[in-house]
């Protein structure tokens, strides 16, 4: 009779999960508070509600304005006078949204943005439908039953289908879910078994949008040698679209991205990939698909950096792009830079940020922004020839 002994250690295990699922969220200071809140919220690209609302009751206690351009990207402005700095971060995350319903009451998807096929099935969604959240999964096809010659194949995303356990499309329907909803990942934010790494959906962007909002609570009350417009854009993942729009508006003189990296310190062996590693220190981009950094203004970040003490990586990704790229040829052109705090795992449901990382990325931020004044911005907007 060994099972009942075996049952109760189950259930006394079963419950100290429980109870360090709960550890892991609770007594979390205010800045893993936001990044928890914003990681959680879902807000696909062009459904960037949810994060919108956060960021503009963040932003409004330190914004002397908030504006709105037309794609629904939040600007919100701090100085007076001086260069127009721009600062953009991109509320939108990796999802998807209801194509059809088919007449069994499965549910077949259009991603948006970059997903890799594996990263599909098996996993939980939440569809955003008309009478509040829907959980879904996409399920797998079982190995008792799939071929030998098919188990070890990437499964077609032509093949995915959501289950949301209706067995018909009026069923479907009566659970609030129509064509076009939007759908994302269902992955809760997490500390990590007592480590500085948080556990979570969306840090590509929600990290740069924490980013933004700790910025502006840091420079409150100071005086501002220039004007800073924060930026959270939309529809970043889906071409850049809404810092386009936000471009438009601001006119920078100067832009600067906040983005999440892709670190190499997972899969060795791919050194050219990317260098970046999670906890080595906030880091920028010398190359990628959409635009090159400005090299005075990589100088300028690099010379901060060392002033502070605080390490600085580089990378160079090539299949990436960011909204730097929007607001470098903007207008007659802006001075820009992508810069990035580590993440494993980005554009999938589990990533992982690191909390050192986040903080020496605002405290690098909030300093360069002091010290970008009229004359230090017509230094890096100077393209004549050395003398
Ligand atoms: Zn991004």
């Amino acid at each position: 009779m060994q099972k009942p002994i075996y049952y109760l250690a189950l259930f006394l295990s079963c419950l100290s999960c429980l109870a360090q699922t709960k550890t892991a969220t609770t007594g979390l200071d205010p800045t893993a508070q936001l990044l928890k809140q914003l990681a959680n919220a879902p807000a696909p690209s062009g459904y960037e509600e949810a994060v919108r609302a956060i960021m503009v009751s963040k932003m409004k206690p330190y914004a002397a304005s908030i504006q709105f351009d037309g794609l629904g990207s939040v600007i919100a402005k701090m100085g007076t006078t001086g260069p127009r700095i721009m600062i953009d971060a991109h509320m939108d995350e990796l999802g998807g949204m209801v194509r059809r319903i088919t007449p069994q009451g499965f549910l077949t998807m259009q991603m948006l943005g970059g997903w890799l096929n594996q990263a599909l099935v098996d996993q939980r969604w939440v569809i955003l439908g008309s009478k509040g959240p829907v959980l879904a999964v996409t399920g797998i096809r079982d190995i008792h039953v799939i071929p030998l010659a098919e188990r070890n194949k990437v499964y077609p995303r032509d093949s995915l289908y959501l289950d949301i356990g209706a067995k018909s499309v009026a069923e479907a329907a009566a659970m609030g879910v129509e064509p076009g909803d939007p759908i994302v990942p269902d992955s809760p934010f997490a500390v990590m078994n007592g480590t500085d790494n948080y556990l979570g959906k969306a840090w590509d962007d929600r990290v740069g949008c924490a980013i933004l909002i700790e910025a502006m609570q840091r420079l409150a009350g100071s005086h501002l040698p220039n004007q800073l417009f924060f930026v959270a854009s939309t529809q970043e993942e889906i071409g850049m679209r809404g810092a386009h729009t936000a471009s438009a508006v601001v006119n920078p003189d100067i832009g600067i991205a906040l983005e999440a990296g892709v670190t190499g310190d997972v899969f060795s062996g791919h050194p050219e990939e990317s260098q970046i590693k999670l906890g080595a220190g906030p880091g920028y981009f010398l190359y990628d698909a959409s635009d090159l950094p400005n090299r005075k203004l990589v100088q300028f970040f690099r010379q901060t950096a060392t002033a502070k003490n605080i390490p600085l990586q580089y990378d160079l990704v090539t299949g990436y792009g960011d909204d730097a790229s929007a607001m470098q040829s903007s207008g007659r052109g802006a001075p820009s830079i992508n810069l990035v705090v580590p993440v494993r795992y980005t554009h999938a449901h589990n990533g992982i940020m690191n909390r050192r990382d986040f903080d020496q990325m605002v405290d690098l931020l909030v300093s360069v922004l002091q010290h970008l004044d009229e004359q230090e911005v017509k230094s890096l907007r100077d393209f004549s020839p050395a003398q």
